[in-house]
């Protein structure tokens, strides 16, 4: 049959205490896709993304890359398997430098320091802007520079797909524009992206498919010209 997907949550529910975040969540990633995850505030997307890269545990169901179980996994050991994941609003070491922030987020390859040293270049071509300022202490850096490093430090990490919550977030349109090429360009060199968005005009531009949630559950999901073409989704979440 066909391969299984990069990356498959199947039946997953979530519960912070009493609230049912996620209620029984099924959706895939396969390699070399370009998925966005959209949906209103409290939809349940970040939560979506915590139980992917073991931040939160699932209650039940299962979360599988390819084809094995990681839900229940230790998150450093999830990250060794491929899946990065960059949380809202950028956190990044304010006291470290621009390039030691970086360097961290390789700290589970110590053993390739080959592979860091190209994945360090790589990151730097993406962003020069972060080659400039590599000795620069990251708490003095703009907010988009800020998010270049949380993306590039995730990119540290040498994933398969990389996990990334509202990267546009309170940024120029400019910004989000250079932005989006970058993940375009990350994209061009096999890396699968699960992109949370409130952008979804833009999410739906970059993504070849994507997934509404609304209240933990689908609500729809399809190929992006589809559900930009879809008055429902037009009406909710397209503004139109
Ligand atoms: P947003 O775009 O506002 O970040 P979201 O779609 O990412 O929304 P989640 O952050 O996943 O939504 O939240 C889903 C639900 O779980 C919401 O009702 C939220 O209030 C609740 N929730 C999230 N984190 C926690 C937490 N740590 N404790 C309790 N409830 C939480």
């Amino acid at each position: 049959g066909a391969p299984p997907a990069l990356l498959e949550l199947e039946e997953v529910h979530v519960f912070y205490g009493r609230v049912h975040a996620l209620s029984g969540l099924t959706l895939h990633v396969r390699e070399g896709e370009i998925v966005a995850l959209l949906g209103a505030n409290g939809a349940g997307k970040s939560t979506t993304l915590r139980a992917i890269s073991g931040l939160v545990r699932p209650a039940s169901g299962q979360v599988r890359l390819d084809g094995r179980p990681i839900s229940g996994l230790p998150a450093d050991a999830i990250v060794s398997r491929g899946v990065a994941h960059v949380p809202e609003g950028r956190r990044v070491f304010a006291t470290l430098t621009v390039e030691e922030n970086l360097r961290l987020g390789a700290f589970l390859r110590r053993r390739d320091q080959a592979g860091v040293a190209r994945s360090l270049e790589w990151v730097y071509s993406l962003f020069p802007r972060l080659a400039e300022r590599r000795r620069q202490l990251a708490g003095t850096l703009s907010g988009g520079e800020q998010q270049m490093l949380a993306i590039g430090r995730a990119l540290m990490a040498g994933p398969r797909i990389l996990l990334l919550d509202e990267p546009s977030l309170g940024l120029a349109p400019l910004l989000v524009r250079s932005i989006f090429a970058t993940l375009r360009a990350i994209h061009r060199q096999g890396v699968a992206i699960l992109l949370v968005e409130q952008n979804a005009r833009a999410a739906l531009r970059l993504a070849g498919r994507a997934y509404v949630l609304e209240t933990g559950r689908l609500f729809a999901a399809g190929e992006s010209g589809a559900l930009a073409a879809d008055p429902r989704i037009r009406e909710a979440y397209l503004g139109a």
